[in-house]
């Protein structure tokens, strides 16, 4: 329906001549970006031209597959490039799906993703180097070729049989035409006249050196003249031993786009229930742009090497999208169609095994190769612990490979569960968590005064995904999981208890009091067991949620009203021994209920849940006033 009426606009316009069209604001900044500050590896335009042509082929092929109306049904498909070392001219021309005006108007007119520029400027402020190497990955690969040439010509014609030829011109800077032309062939071809700076490009030698380099996997022949300058190989289909080192880190940059080697490899040659073959990558690093990039990546899904579908979600589960290559099946027919492909028990089989597959080479690392396992972790972890709660099948094997800081590491240090199992204390029956948003702050939490003096281990739960998927899961090798923040957390209670009749009828007193005065604002107050030099704290009831959590559903839902939490008091400290001798002398002092109120703001403040810091201050200027008098 959208097509025809592209068409039928088209159609009408037929008489028309050429129009120029106005670059968006933020799209000429990118240009200017592009242009004066991505001056490392110019080279890439090269492959960036050779990577959009490739991806225009194999949409011209699968398309082949399904449609014998497809313009030019019969011609091989191919990537010729041409270029004039006298004219410093450059060419470069496919026979793949070509574009519409439409595709002219909103894939070489806009950006794609609105975190583009916003990421690339903000990379260049901070004086990061913004590497030429680097543009393909942002989705802006084609206007790479403005590091290179002043103004650049598209001929175009889309593979439907009654499309129309179009011409697409720029200079990079403010503007740009579009064209009708009488293009006989489908396809697209991009010629430019080299600026002096580019002028080496238009040497073959070094073309072929370029294409070597970074486009020697690409699935068509590339040709310069009738020479055919990369070897089109499908590794994943090789025996492992015949694929070096070399060619897989080349393989990988030349899928991704990403000018670092893969931090690991798996290469699978599955036969039974499904038959296929895959080669998947672990990069080195998350991505270095938002995340929204990332959302629509996953591995390609090839049919006997042909590929039908770019990003193919179906392949893994959300948690572990991390992963980038290809798989190839003769399972699937060449021209299933995408939703049939989603739905087919094959490719639930197929995710199945590489799941199972990807989980036993992160135990293999966790294993044998910590730090390898460890980069892995601080980069994916966040979006791979998500498995815990979406897939139950492999739940416990998921939960062996979490890791976390500890109260008892250096910062930095992450245990795992069974770390943290084998080093308790035969008489701990729990396994003790806190969770807060950094480590520093976490280290002089209150509540774990108890366990750093007793040399009890507490993990910290730094990252905020913890917080969600710590909570679901009860226990570990038969031990609880705690927060120390909650109220029934097992700390010992046998604490001398030595203090004489008198002294102790003085504490009594005092929590009534704290009760009194806090009545509607707690839901308790109690003598603290676990409290060492700090004077009170705030701990949650036993069915109240994480400080952590309620935190962030505050921040969700501004309405959201936490649950009341149990004070506790630590009634050996001397400011709380001094407070009982001011209650037994004179327990209708008014300075008593300033004290108790402020005590109650300091552990809500500690807490970050402290909503009214000036009247804090106010009180605490009081108090000081008059200590000082
Ligand atoms: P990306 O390749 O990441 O989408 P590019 O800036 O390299 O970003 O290309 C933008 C878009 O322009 C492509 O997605 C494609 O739709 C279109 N395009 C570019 N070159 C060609 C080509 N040779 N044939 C068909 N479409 C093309
Ligand atoms: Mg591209």
């Amino acid at each position: 329906m959208n097509e025809q009426t592209t068409q039928a606009t088209l159609a009408s316009q037929t008489t028309q001549a050429t129009q120029t069209f106005e670059y968006k604001a933020e799209m000429k900044q990118l240009l200017h970006l592009i242009v004066h500050s991505l001056y490392t590896h110019p080279e890439v335009f090269v492959r960036e031209l050779i990577s959009n042509a490739s991806d225009a082929l194999n949409k011209a092929r699968y398309r082949q597959l399904t449609d014998t109306a497809i313009l030019d049904y019969d011609t091989p498909l191919q990537i010729t490039i041409s270029a004039d070392r006298d004219q410093h001219t450059f060419t470069i021309e496919d026979n793949g799906i070509g574009m519409e005006r439409e595709d002219l108007l909103s894939k070489l007119g806009t950006i794609a993703s609105s975190g583009t520029l916003e990421f690339l400027k903000n990379l260049q402020a901070s004086g990061g180097k913004v590497d030429g190497t680097m543009i393909g990955q942002f989705g802006v690969g084609f206007y790479s070729v403005f590091m290179a040439a002043d103004n650049v010509t598209v001929e175009t014609r889309h593979a439907s049989p009654d499309s129309i030829g179009l011409r697409w011109q720029s200079d990079g800077k403010g503007t740009f035409t579009i064209e009708e032309t009488d293009k006989a062939t489908r396809g697209t071809k991009i010629s430019f006249t080299l600026k002096e700076s580019a002028w080496e490009f238009s040497d073959e030698y070094r073309l072929k050196s370029i294409i070597t380099k970074y486009s020697n996997f690409v699935d068509f022949p590339i040709l310069i003249g009738s020479e055919h300058i990369n070897s089109v190989k499908a590794l994943w289909q090789l025996p492992k031993d015949q694929v070096s080192a070399e060619e897989l880190t080349e393989f990988y940059k030349f899928l991704t786009n990403d000018y670092q080697a893969p931090l690991g490899h798996l290469q699978l040659s599955i036969e039974g229930s499904v038959n296929f073959k895959a080669l998947l990558f672990v990069p080195e690093t998350a991505p270095m742009r938002p995340t929204a990039f990332e959302q629509d990546k996953s591995l390609h899904l090839y049919s006997n090497k042909v590929m039908i579908q770019e990003n193919c979600k179906e392949l893994l589960p959300e948690y572990l999208r991390f992963m980038r290559g290809v798989v190839d099946t003769d399972d699937l027919p060449l021209n299933v169609s995408r939703e049939v492909a989603q739905s087919s028990p094959a490719m639930a089989k197929i995710s199945k095994v590489l799941t199972s597959k990807i989980l036993n080479v992160l135990q293999e690392w966790e294993q044998s190769e910590p730090v390898k396992y460890e980069t892995f972790y601080k980069n994916f972890g966040s979006l791979f612990k998500l498995g815990i709660n979406s897939d139950y099948m492999n739940r416990e094997a998921i939960i062996n490979l979490l890791r976390f800081e500890s109260s008892l590491q250096q910062k930095g240090t992450l245990v795992s569960f069974k770390d943290y199992v084998s080093r308790m204390r035969d008489e701990q029956t729990e396994i003790y968590y806190l969770s807060g948003e950094h480590r520093d702050v976490m280290a002089v939490n209150p509540n774990l005064e108890y366990f750093q003096k007793n040399n009890i281990e507490v993990l910290l739960l730094t990252d905020p995904v913890d917080i969600i998927i710590v909570p679901s899961i009860p226990s570990f090798e038969g031990k609880m999981l705690k927060s120390i923040d909650k109220a029934d957390v097992n700390v010992s209670s046998a604490k001398s208890d030595t203090s004489d009749e008198p002294s102790r009828q003085a504490t009594d007193d005092l929590l009534k009091l704290f009760k009194d005065v806090l009545a509607d604002k707690v839901e308790d107050v109690v003598e603290s067991h676990r409290l060492v030099d700090a004077v009170v704290t705030l701990v949650v009831g036993k069915e109240g949620m994480d400080v952590q959590m309620e935190k962030m559903m505050k921040m969700l839902d501004k309405d959201f009203k936490g649950s009341r939490k149990v004070l506790e008091v630590n009634t050996e400290h001397p400011m709380i021994k001094n407070l009982s001798q001011m209650c037994l002398a004179n327990s209708e002092d008014v300075r008593l209920r300033q004290y108790i109120l402020q005590l109650y703001e300091s552990a809500l403040l500690i807490e970050g849940n402290l909503t009214t810091p000036t009247l804090f201050i106010r009180r605490m200027w009081e108090i000081m006033s008059d200590a000082t008098k």
